[in-house]
């Protein structure tokens, strides 16, 4: 697996490690689990204020790139200036952007219970994200019974009026052409050539290409449809090429169709980075290999097993079964008594990493504000010359105005702490319990809410929750499985064959 380091430095502790020493300790984890470093962020110490971390921006945006899986980092606290920075940016790269990152040291709140506060942060937000685009999707379903636009890109051709789709007299043409070339029998390509010579654009601005033109050549919306979500309402919108020259170009096209090369299916290996080998404490990642008839098998492996030479020599174990195993114990923690339990020391938890430094002092500030204003007002009351009384009156407007200021930033502080109530992790967690074991979505969500740690050895698994402080050791029951699995067809663990 690829891996990227971050390190930051900032002067306000003398106790901080050294941005040499967090790489070093970062590589060290990296080469003890077999990460592969493909790049390096780093962020020197900014004076006073000034935090802009231009290198966990590069790293953040780089995140949509295929270039890397893992950010190693020394602490979570490095990822921002408080823990709410940190857990926004943590939650852009591992939910937005299905990274993982694993802190070396953890020192972000070092109990168990402050993991798991900072994983359920991130799942409720995700909740309320999903809830959000479900509300778009509700205004995109109102405006598209409407018939109206739905945002996004306008094809080629059109423009839009009043959130309606209308011909466009400059690019219409240019639309018609293309299907007119493409029935008399130019090629595609032929046909983004002259396209391109002539200085034509694509809807995007873009110039013309195989991909852009085929997708227009396919374009139901120029027969008049208007498609949302796979709906399609009929004569919803100006038609601009015409039902016979719309088939002709249809029956070319499927003529000249090839085979499209098949999609390679995405396959989650959910316990990755929380996998380790109970033999060499190394950690074990996804790996896929082919049986008899062809069939595909996948696997953890532990990544000692794959080092030249081989420093490790346990056995693969099968993905779905240890998969199934790991979230079958996590379902077990959510008793209803449990749920409450973590409910309640979750709040706990939340309150007290609530009290952040800045807050402290804007809440000192505030009160400082409110003692010199009732000093003022009781100056006035108690004064008997005028022009005192007047004077004093006059610093009361700022001291208001100072007042409402520091309170807008309280609010600010205390709004960015998503505000879970007991009720709402009760709520939360009952849903968890409640959901789909088959949908990969639930089982990820499972899988990074609770576990911490899996060791796995010949005859045992230990499972450290994130929520619980003692490790799970499951024998008996996994003994039994392999017993039985193994027996089995599928096969449970196959040993890897010499190389020849
Ligand atoms: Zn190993």
């Amino acid at each position: 697996m690829r891996a990227v380091i971050y390190a930051r430095y900032s002067s306000s502790s003398q106790r901080e490690a050294s941005i040499e020493q967090q790489i070093e300790k970062c590589t060290d984890y990296a080469e003890r689990n077999g990460l592969v470093i493909v790049k390096t962020y780093a962020d020197k110490a900014m004076t006073g204020r000034n935090d802009d971390r231009p290198n966990l921006q590069r790293l953040l945006s780089d995140c949509s790139k295929n270039i890397f899986d893992v950010v190693l980092i020394y602490a979570m606290d490095r990822f921002g200036r408080n823990v709410l920075q940190s857990l926004e940016n943590a939650y852009i790269i591992e939910t937005e952007n299905n990274k993982r990152i694993i802190s070396i040291t953890e020192n972000f709140d070092d109990s168990s219970m402050g993991r798991f506060f900072r994983t359920l942060q991130m799942a409720t937000a995700q909740m309320r994200s999903d809830d959000m685009s479900e509300r778009i999707r509700l205004g995109m379903k109102y405006n598209s019974e409407r018939c109206l636009y739905n945002g996004g890109g306008v094809p080629l051709g059109y423009k839009i009026v009043n959130q309606r789709f209308v011909i466009n007299p400059d690019t219409a043409p240019i639309v018609k052409m293309i299907f007119e070339l493409y029935a008399e029998g130019v090629t595609v390509t032929e046909i983004s050539n002259r396209l391109n010579a002539q200085g034509a654009k694509t809807s995007t601005g873009a110039s013309f290409n195989k991909n852009s033109l085929h997708t227009m050549l396919k374009n139901k919306r120029y027969l008049g449809y208007y498609i949302h979500k796979g709906n399609e309402v009929p004569n919803a919108i100006p038609q601009i090429i015409s039902d016979e020259l719309f088939e002709k170009v249809a029956k070319r096209m499927e003529a000249n169709k090839r085979a499209p090369a098949r999609a390679k299916a995405k396959i989650d290996y959910i316990l990755t980075t929380k996998l380790f080998c109970g033999h060499c404490k190394k950690m074990m990642t996804g790996f896929s290999g082919k049986g008899h008839l062809k069939k595909v098998y996948r696997y953890y492996i532990c990544n000692g097993t794959k080092e030249r030479p081989k420093t490790c020599d346990k056995k693969m174990v099968n993905k779905e079964y240890i998969e199934d195993l790991v979230i079958a114990e996590c379902r077990k923690l959510l008793t209803e008594k449990n749920i409450k339990r973590i409910a309640k020391e979750v709040i706990a938890v939340s309150d007290r990493e609530k009290d952040t430094t800045n807050l402290k002092c804007l809440k000192k500030a505030l009160k400082e504000n409110e003692r010199k204003h009732n000093n003022t007002i009781q100056a006035i009351m108690e004064s008997d010359i005028e022009s005192v009384r007047k004077a004093l009156g006059e610093q009361i407007p700022a001291l208001e105005e100072e007042h409402k200021e520091i309170q807008k930033q309280i609010d600010k502080e205390e709004r960015l702490f998503l505000s879970l109530s007991e009720a709402d992790i009760i709520f939360f967690l009952t849903s968890l319990k409640k959901g789909n074991i088959n949908d990969i979505k639930y089982r990820k969500l499972l899988v990074n809410v609770f576990v911490n740690k899996i060791f796995l050895y010949d005859d045992r698994i230990t499972i450290t929750f994130n929520s619980g402080d003692e490790p799970v050791t499951l024998t008996d029951k996994l003994l039994s499985e392999l017993e039985e699995n193994g027996k089995s067809a599928e096969g449970l663990f196959f040993e890897k064959s010499a190389p020849p």
